[in-house]
């Protein structure tokens, strides 16, 4: 059972490794971000409490998100163990998460933070589209679809994210340095912590990935 965090700055290219390294091991995804756009969009009760949140790019409130992961985990269903990502953002989370493993009996792998420059963030998000109907994710320089505004898959309107506008991109990094930095330390000192250097082609980043993996 490979059991890994992956952390980064909103825009840091976390979602690409995410995929890589989930295809690689066979590992559940468990995305609290994924999760909450999935209830906004069959807008479910807690979709509607969290849709205040996102569009802002705030965070959801701990309790609510910590319920929404023990309800996920506490079935265990990863057979070849978990990647939680986005999930921790708080040192609360962070406590609570480990309190939901220690009552499972499961230990934790590694984290993995993909670490970009601020600079690189705000570049990167600007160009960031996604298509409105399955939600695949393009960038208009770095990853661009055949047709402009148009989904390669499923022929949808590309749409910027509503937390990927300018305002909205700047609150969330600063919540980042100043709620979910801190468990970089926190992890840290549980020997636990890769620090990847994620300005790298995206190929590259990967492979750092798997290096320092495999050097555990
Ligand atoms: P990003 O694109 O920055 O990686 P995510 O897709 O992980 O962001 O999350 C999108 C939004 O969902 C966050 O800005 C926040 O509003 C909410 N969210 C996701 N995970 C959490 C969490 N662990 N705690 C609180 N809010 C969360
Ligand atoms: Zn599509």
């Amino acid at each position: 059972m490979i059991n890994l965090l992956i952390m980064g700055k909103p825009g840091a290219g976390k979602g690409t490794q995410a995929k890589k390294i989930l295809d690689y091991f066979n590992l559940t995804h468990i995305s609290t971000g994924d999760i909450y756009r999935e209830e906004i969009r069959k807008n479910t009760k807690i979709g509607q409490e969290a849709k205040k949140y996102l569009d802002q790019g705030n965070l959801v409130p701990d309790k609510m998100t910590n319920d929404i992961v023990w309800e996920v985990l506490k079935h265990k269903k990863y057979p070849n163990g978990f990647m939680l990502d986005g999930y921790p953002r708080t040192i609360t989370q962070a406590k609570a998460l480990d309190e939901m493993l220690a009552m499972l009996n499961i230990k934790l792998t590694a984290v993995i933070n993909v670490d970009v420059d601020d600079d690189i963030i705000s570049d990167r998000m600007s160009g960031r589209r996604v298509c409105s109907n399955c939600g695949h994710t393009y960038h208009l320089e770095y990853h661009p679809p055949q047709i402009l505004g148009i989904c390669d898959i499923c022929g949808h309107k590309l749409i910027q994210r509503p937390d990927d506008l300018k305002e909205s991109v700047l609150n969330r990094l600063h919540i980042y340095k100043e709620k979910t930095q801190p468990l970089l330390d926190y992890y840290d000192n549980k020997n636990l912590l890769l620090v990847i250097d994620g300005e790298n082609a995206s190929e590259e980043v990967f492979q750092d990935i798997l290096d320092k993996l495999g050097g555990l």
